[in-house]
This record gives C-alpha cells, structure tokens and sequence, in this order.
C-alpha cells in the first residue's frame, strides 16, 4: 500500500506540470512552450500576453530524480568493471597456472593431447575477452598503456603468488637465496604463457571496438530523446 502511494507520488511528480506565474502580468505560464536561448541554452518562456522573458523552473524532485539516477549508473558501471577486471585476472592466472603444469608434465613425459586441447582453448577464449576488455573497458587511456599496465599486474601477482608458494613450503626452501631464485624463475616461466595470451588478445580489439561503438550509440541516442523532448517545449526538463 505504502509502495503504490509513493509510486503514484513519484509518477505525479514525473508528470505534473509546476506552477509558473508570469513576472510581469500573473498569467500562469505552465503551458506555454519553451524556447532554448541561443546563448546560454536556457529554457526561456515568454510569456503570449504581455511579452516578458522568465527562465522555466525545474521540479525539485525531478532534477533529484535525474541525479540519483545517474549516481546509480555510475556506480554500477564501477562495480561492473571492477567485476569484470577481477574475473579476468583470476582466468589469467588459472591459465598461467595451467600452462606452467603442462610444461611440467612435459619435461617429465606425462603430456596428454586432451590436455593441451583444454588450455589451447582456455588461453584462446581468456585472450579473446582481454582484448575485447582492454579495448572497450580503458578506452579512455592509450591502448599500449593499458595492454603494459596489464601485463605487469599480472607478473607482480605471479610474483607474488610464487613467493607466498615458496615460503609456505618451508623446510623445501633452504635458503633466501634460493627462495629468490625460485621466485624469478616461476615468474619468468609466467611470462611465455602471459606473452602468449597478450599477443592472442590482439584478435579481441575488434569485438571490444564493437562493444564500444554500441554503447556510444546507445548514449548518442539517448542524448537525441532528451533533445527532442526538449525542443518540444515539455514543461519538464
Ligand atoms: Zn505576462
């Protein structure tokens, strides 16, 4: 009950007109279509009866509406590039860490065709949604910088992840020295695999291109209505 109350208010407020009184000569000028001042694009009513000019008020509650609704949009934008990023880098380093087990498994003989057919395609696919991530998603930064800016955060994470691996090993590890090098030596074996997927996500520029001219479009389009809706003199704005 209290719901259907506050959406009838909500839709009361979205669609009445607020009262506009005529500085001039009292008429109410609510009805009256506004025109867009060339200068500032203020919405100016003048009013038919006695010719003067007043800028059109704008319902408290609507530009609030507006407001919040594009605090929203922004934050779930956040929140879904933030989801997206982290997603993509855990796939990165599964891959990774797939790739280096395989390597493994080679050098002691132990290398299936089914295996290698799984990370051919977990690498194929992981590229492919980086790119398209890289292209759409920090379209805002120069795409080398993003693709280098990538590329580390993932090596320190390797890094990091090896070392942790190493230490917990213990009594395994004898000596700093050697903790080091194992460290490097993982981190660098990351980097063919790492290299590998980078220069594959080449291939995802295109779809991310695709990505982002949709969702200008969409933008564009949305900016279309709301000019049209203005220059149709709608008593809201
Ligand atoms: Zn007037």
């Amino acid at each position: 009950m209290l719901t259907g109350t506050a959406l009838g208010a909500l839709v009361w407020a979205r669609s009445m007109t607020i009262a506009h009184v005529c500085f001039g000569c009292a008429r109410d000028l609510a009805g009256v279509r506004a025109v867009r001042d060339p200068h500032y694009a203020l919405p100016l009513v003048i009013c038919p009866d006695c010719g003067k000019a007043c800028v059109r008020q704008t319902h408290p509650f609507h530009t609030r509406w507006i407001a919040s609704l594009r605090i929203g949009t922004a934050v779930t934008a956040l929140i879904f590039q933030n989801v997206v990023a982290l997603t993509l880098i855990c796939s990165t380093l599964v891959v990774i860490a797939g790739a280096l087990t395989l390597g493994y498994a080679a050098m002691i003989g132990e290398l299936t065709r089914q295996a290698m057919i799984n990370l051919g395609m977990s690498i194929g696919a992981v590229s492919i949604v980086t790119g398209a991530w890289l292209t759409a998603g920090l379209s805002h930064i120069p795409w080398w910088r993003a693709w280098l800016g990538w590329m580390l955060l993932v090596v320190v994470l390797v890094g990091l992840i090896a070392a942790v691996s190493l230490g917990a090993l213990g009594g395994r590890v004898p000596d700093l020295v050697s903790w080091i090098v194992g460290t490097s030596v993982i981190t660098a074996a990351a980097c063919v695999p790492l290299g590998i997927v980078m220069v594959l996500a080449l291939a995802g520029i295109p779809l991310g291109k695709l990505i982002l001219s949709a969702h200008r479009a969409f933008v564009r389009g949305r900016f279309r209505w709301r000019r049209r809706r203005r220059a149709l003199g709608a008593t809201l704005l």
